[in-house]
């Protein structure tokens, strides 16, 4: 079969995929332990059914304004008000189908051909199969230290003639670390002096764990939204726990938005009003929601991290926020693949391999789950690799023996 060169060079999504073979191993009856979810298991806040059901039972579901409809634009504006302290114009939002379609639109609408986004590693799974998508070149960054923060030298370095854009997701997934303020501060300025768009993927940013805060890049500006270089990125999927609702959204200089307005009335028109009523609901309605997540998440990271510090050999970055941590395991195995591979065909566990998120040798646990779950997935997992640990366990009635230490 003929198809194009580019579309058979992206990658399957591997989160996506890997929810899919639980999904299977689980209705065969498997006791599945799924610490790969990307998403909480809260039921939708109220606010959000209410409105999306009220505009459903109107009958009167059409197309809307691309960019979307203008009370949910007022309420991406009041919401940039109160999170960021900035107040940006309608003509610098679009609403799109989740942050993804947000920023796809957006990669879309920045590069030429071969134009070079920076890529912080460990990065969202889906950044470099974007850019690509658009044809233009990922440039990696990978912490030369070893930790999950990039430093500026190392950026720097990674910058050409090329670069467009570079895109910062902090709290981050997979690490769940969250870029300090200086460092924030210096890409702001950096970016500036350079005139590189710094877009900012902030879809965790209010779940943030140990009383700290995110830091907004707005903070930083010396230009105004229209002369400056901070694109934002942010949706419902990840604080209210709506993944399945697809809104997201961009805050952009309004030139930016106007060609990504037209890149999305010919693709998509414009996202279900249903939605886009959803999210409206649950960016004006109680806000408690998102503080119980973050504590819930808190808690889950709390249980995580003390279940996985009893295992030798593990070393792991406290996260300071998101749905996950991401420990190194190469004490046991150097092979991420293989390594996730055998603990969901062994000891039936889901977890990501780091090489997807560009860093190897690493596992994404997510803690977006229940405690029973956190502690019965470390447990396997530990039970799967350390020699010190018993040879034989049960699930359920179902005895699991080790046969391949
Ligand atoms: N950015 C990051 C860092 C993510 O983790 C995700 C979802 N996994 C997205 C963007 C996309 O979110 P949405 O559901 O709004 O498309």
């Amino acid at each position: 079969m003929s198809l194009s060169t580019l579309a058979r060079a992206i990658a399957e999504s591997p989160t996506l995929s890997l929810n899919e073979q639980a999904r299977v191993l689980r209705e065969r009856g498997e006791a599945v332990v799924h610490l790969g979810a990307g998403e909480p298991k809260n039921k939708a806040p109220i606010g959000a059914i209410l409105s999306s059901a009220s505009r459903l039972n109107t009958g009167d579901v059409k197309y809307t304004p691309t960019d979307g409809i203008p009370s949910l634009k007022k309420a991406v504006i009041r919401y940039t008000e109160e999170q960021y302290n900035k107040l940006v114009a309608p003509e610098n939002v679009l609403v799109s189908g989740g942050a993804k379609q947000a920023l796809y639109n957006l990669l879309f609408a920045l590069l030429n051909p071969q134009d070079e986004v920076i890529v912080l590693a460990p990065y969202w799974v889906s950044y470099p199969e974007m850019i690509k998508m658009v044809y233009g070149v990922p440039v990696i960054v990978r912490p030369e230290d070893g930790t999950f923060i990039p430093r500026m030298k190392e950026i720097e370095d990674a910058v050409s003639s090329y670069t467009r854009a570079m895109i910062v997701n902090s709290p981050n997934n997979p690490s769940g670390v969250m870029f300090p303020p200086e460092l924030i501060g210096q890409l702001v300025e950096f970016c500036e002096r350079r005139n590189i768009y710094l877009i900012m993927d902030d879809i965790y940013h209010r779940l943030v764990f140990d009383g700290k805060t995110h830091t907004p890049a707005y903070r930083y500006a010396t230009r105004d939204i229209e002369s400056g270089r901070i694109i934002v990125i942010n949706g419902i999927s990840k604080l209210y726990g709506m993944t399945g609702f697809r809104i997201g959204w961009v805050i952009a200089p309004k030139p930016i938005v106007d060609v990504m307005i037209n890149v999305q009335a010919q693709t998509t028109s414009c996202v279900s009003p249903i939605l886009q009523y959803a999210a409206e609901g649950a960016l004006t309605g109680i806000q408690s929601v998102v503080d119980s997540l973050r504590m819930t998440l808190e808690n889950n990271r709390n249980v995580m991290l003390q279940e996985l510090r009893s295992f030798d050999g593990i070393k792991v970055t406290v996260p300071d926020g998101t749905y996950y941590c991401l420990p190194d395991f190469r004490a046991y195995n150097n092979d991420s693949v293989a390594l996730s591979r055998l603990l969901l065909k062994k000891a039936l566990v889901v977890t990501v391999p780091g090489k997807e998120f560009g860093m190897e040798g690493h596992l994404r646990l997510s803690y977006a789950t229940t405690v029973k779950e956190i502690k019965q997935g470390v447990e396997r997992i530990k039970w799967a690799l350390d020699p010190g640990a018993p040879n034989e366990i049960y699930i359920g009635d179902k005895k699991l023996v080790r046969d391949w230490l």
